[in-house]
């Protein structure tokens, strides 16, 4: 396997009193996609908060632990010089400017970059052979953008300071079905391009298909970890996060409904 990439190791964060990560160790390799479920407040967020050193914006801190990228010490930097190394997150919630243009959004996200015009040229076509829609309304106001429009703005703002890792927070959350396709898709693109993707997500359909290992996160804790494949074919994971119905407790469920007496339907 290659040299990991990113190395999370024994990581514990809290937000004052509350524990919200603890002793978590996960990899990223070079070129992968590696994916983190977990359900509602297992600490997803908070996670790639860590790694893009944001976490003191919302008031938590590392209490111990580790973050190497390519074998440099992340701990200690600002938000900004993550950036310049090539770690870029984009946050859940498509935190477009509302106010601003595409294209202003989009000039934003290269402030971070290091590579000066031409290469911020460079990131602009590419954004916009990703995301055409994003050259056709380049000068309309973000906030008037559809949800899986400012989806796609969120990661073109992200790939304009040309990341080498890509951290996702929940790309296809309230997103219709063909939207969040469209946007794993994308994914798959980004990733094919050379970018390494640290992807967080709760729908475990869309993450297993997309990332090569995971790893769910349990009230701030690794619970699980292996191969897609693997998770995708635990019981668990098939249980708790794929919405896979355990078919003896099915069967015996169906049994019991067809022994109960018929219920009388009321009508009008
Ligand atoms: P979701 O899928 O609902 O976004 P998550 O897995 O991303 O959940 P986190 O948002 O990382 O979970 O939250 C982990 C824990 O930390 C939760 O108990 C949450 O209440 C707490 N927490 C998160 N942000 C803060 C904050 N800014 N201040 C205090 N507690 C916080």
């Amino acid at each position: 396997m290659a040299a990991a990439s990113l190395e999370v190791r024994a990581l514990s964060v809290g937000y004052g009193p509350v524990r919200a990560l603890r002793d978590v160790t996960i990899d990223v390799p070079e070129g992968a996609i590696v994916a983190v479920l977990g359900g509602n407040g297992a600490g997803k967020s908070t996670l790639l908060r860590a790694i893009s050193r944001t976490l003191g914006f919302q008031g938590g801190h590392v209490t111990s632990g580790s973050v190497r990228f390519d074998d440099r010490p992340l701990d200690g930097l600002s938000a900004t010089r993550v950036v310049a190394a090539g770690v870029v997150q984009v946050p859940e919630g498509r935190q477009v400017f509302a106010r601003m243009t595409v294209a202003d959004n989009l000039r934003a996200g290269a402030l971070g970059a290091t590579g000066g015009r031409r290469s911020s040229a460079e990131a602009l076509a590419r954004v916009h052979e990703l995301f055409p829609l994003l050259a056709d309304r380049a000068h309309q106001r973000a906030g008037l953008l559809s949800g899986g429009e400012q989806q796609m703005l969120a990661m073109g703002r992200a790939l304009m300071a040309g990341p080498r890792l890509l951290l996702l927070d929940e790309p296809s959350l309230g997103l219709a079905p063909l939207m969040a396709a469209r946007i794993a898709e994308t994914v798959q693109e980004i990733n094919a391009a050379g970018t390494s993707v640290l992807l967080v997500e709760q729908n475990a359909a869309i993450a297993l298909r997309l990332a090569s290992t995971a790893y769910v996160l349990d009230v701030g804790e690794v619970a699980l970890s292996g191969t897609a494949d693997e998770l995708a074919s635990s019981d668990e994971v098939r249980r708790r996060y794929l919405g896979v119905v355990d078919e003896d407790a099915a069967a015996d469920a169906s049994r019991a409904q067809a022994a109960a007496p018929t219920l009388t339907r009321w009508s009008a």
